[in-house]
């Protein structure tokens, strides 16, 4: 890799500084206002007491061998009573930057976490199924979001360092304009070290990022209530702690690797600034010999130097990590700039107040991203108003894709799906989704009371207690809930929102055969006046339903009432014969 290279691609990078520095901008500007302007009053500080040195040393000389009077020894002290001055407001205004400071950071951070929730939340459903996306979630989540922080505490100290060293730069000058000059040459090469490490250490981490995530996974279950029956049942403890510690070995013998190498790079480039800071200091001695400066002047050009070398070491290590942080902040904003491909359309139909005609799909072929397989082909259902239509099939053969795509989170490639004749791609996303209430076929038990966890099937009607009890009637009862208990609180929380196309994607299968019959029960009064879509794998429920379509590998094969389909000797019909066949053989 050539240095040009390198260069191009550290421009490139720092593009994101500016974004970044919006960013901070937007979520704190007065304090930021602030905490600019206190960094650059510390940062001339330090100016003003070497100036003040100088002045101090050569008072001194004159002073000492002129007696001691107060007239004699009162420049000196006035000088001494500025440079104290001049410290306790250091003190002052760094206390009042780190506090500032972490008052911005909280407001920051906050502000970097709304943005990733939103656009987490803004994203398709696609990307949560794809490896990919959550690579790049787990980096935009865990370590880019706390950089554009980081960053501002770099560019705080480049600011202050900054205005520092342009201080002691023109403290210098009078002594030879090359003087600056030769301090910032010497330093170049170590800035180079600085860059071409961070983007090593930045091309490593990204390179790992799916190995971070294993080892953060074998963690998760080995410390995780979920795993904790399963991992002692199964004795998978002892496996999932080799598996974590080989990831982290492989992983911590790369970083390690790397910081040798870089080690070594750092000792180099130092070990020519020092060269360099020798013979400068030996040409001023000298100077002093010859009798060309004065004391206060070496004094004053020993200060100088010798901090401006600290400052530009510590520029330079800033300038790197505002690098090596401009790095990860490409996670951060390619993560937030993910672009959802649902959305509204541009000039969205206004959605039907109720539903009259029903749900069609028209001839609608799809395949998951990524994947060659097609998971509908040409798929027709019609579904009229008021219906309970029940979709049965074997695994895997489209049955909760169909929903999903009712639901839109995703596009069909080819084809159309609507409601009552209207594409629901011209409707607002929010509003097609509002038409309708689904239970999803591993419903998400959410960590709050029982009665949110069913009002949250309706936040914007504001259910009231009544409400969610009527919902909750029959669904739950008891406080140590089991997953067919769950599944029935979920069930609630459906039926809580009163939507015209109530959609269920097997809503019994963790439930008793008592539950189910008792809920078999109620279910039709239950979807009185809605249009109903269940999926499901019993054929108890599928018998409760007005039409039955058979689903086999993308398509329907078979629809009509399950008596119809019963009467006929296709796929319907075998299966619940020997569904029966192996019933009776279990009761004999
Ligand atoms: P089951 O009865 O097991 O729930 P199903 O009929 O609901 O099955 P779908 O979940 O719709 O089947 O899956 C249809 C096909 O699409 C399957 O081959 C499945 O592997 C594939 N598939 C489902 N979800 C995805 C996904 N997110 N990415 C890629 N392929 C998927």
């Amino acid at each position: 890799m050539s240095v040009r290279n390198d260069l191009r691609e550290a421009r490139k990078q720092l593009a994101y500084v500016p974004r970044a520095l919006q960013l901070v901008w937007g979520a704190a500007p007065a304090l930021t206002a602030a905490w600019g302007a206190l960094l650059v009053v510390d940062g001339l500080l330090p100016v003003g007491f070497v100036y003040l040195t100088r002045l101090l040393v050569d008072n001194l000389v004159t002073t000492i061998g002129a007696g001691v009077s107060w007239d004699t020894i009162r420049p000196a002290v006035l000088v001494a009573a500025v440079m104290a001055a001049i410290l306790v407001a250091r003190e002052l205004v760094q206390l009042a930057v780190a506090w500032i400071r972490t008052a911005q950071s909280e407001l920051i951070g906050d502000e970097i976490r709304r943005l990733v929730h939103a656009r987490a939340y803004a994203a398709d459903l696609a990307f949560y199924e794809s490896p990919d996306y959550h690579d790049r979630l787990h980096r935009a989540s865990t370590d880019a979001s706390r950089r554009p922080l980081a960053l501002l505490e770099n560019g705080g100290s480049l600011l202050k360092d900054g205005v520092t060293l342009v201080g002691m730069a023109a403290l210098v000058i009078p002594y030879g304009a090359w003087v600056p000059l030769v301090l910032v040459l010497s330093t170049l090469p170590a800035l180079y070290v600085v860059i071409l490490f961070n983007r090593r250490l930045h091309g490593w981490w990204e390179d790992a990022t799916a190995e971070r995530r294993w080892a953060g996974y074998y963690d998760w279950v080995l410390t995780y209530s979920e795993f904790a029956a399963e991992i002692r049942q199964f004795d998978l403890g002892g496996y999932f702690k080799d598996t974590y510690q080989q990831v982290r070995k492989k992983l911590r013998g790369e970083r390690l690797r790397l910081l040798r190498d870089e080690s070594l790079a750092r000792l180099a480039s130092g070990l020519l600034g020092l060269v360099v800071t020798g013979v400068v200091m030996a040409w001023m001695v000298w100077r002093a010999f010859l009798g060309q400066v004065t004391l206060g002047d070496l004094v004053l050009f020993y200060q100088a130097f010798d901090r401006g070398q600290l400052l530009m070491r510590s520029l330079l290590g800033n300038v790197g990590q505002i690098y090596a942080n401009s790095l990860f902040l490409e996670n951060l904003f390619e993560f937030l700039d993910l672009q959802p491909h649902v959305v509204d359309a541009l000039s969205p139909r206004e959605a039907p107040a109720a539903v009259r005609e029903g749900v069609t799909f028209r001839d609608v072929t799809f395949r998951y991203p990524g994947t060659e397989r097609v998971a509908l082909e040409h798929f027709d259902l019609s579904i009229p108003a008021g219906q309970v239509a029940a979709i049965v099939g074997p695994n895997g053969a489209g049955k909760s894709t169909v929903i999903k795509l009712l639901c839109r989170f995703y596009d069909p490639g080819a084809g159309r799906i609507e409601i009552d004749g209207l594409d629901i791609r011209d409707l607002r996303v929010l509003d097609l989704r509002r038409l309708s209430t689904v239970l999803f076929q591993s419903p998400v038990p959410y960590h709050a009371t029982v009665a949110d966890n069913i009002g949250f099937g309706d936040l914007l009607a504001r259910p009231d207690r009544a409400q969610i009890e009527e919902a909750a009637r029959g669904f739950a009862h008891g406080t140590q809930l089991s997953v067919g208990e769950w599944q029935r609180i979920a069930l609630a929380r459906a039926f809580l929102r009163r939507a015209d196309i109530l959609v269920l994607d097997e809503p019994t299968s963790f439930m008793d055969s008592w539950a189910e019959a008792e809920w078999l029960d109620r279910f039709r009064r239950l979807a009185k006046g809605r249009t109903a879509i269940i999926v499901t794998h019993r054929f108890t429920l599928a018998m409760r339903a007005d039409v039955v379509h058979v689903m086999q590998r993308g398509r329907i094969v078979e629809s009509g009432s399950p008596s119809e389909l019963l009467s006929h000797r296709g796929p319907f019909a075998q299966s619940w014969s020997a569904q029966m066949q192996a019933d009776t053989a279990t009761r004999d």
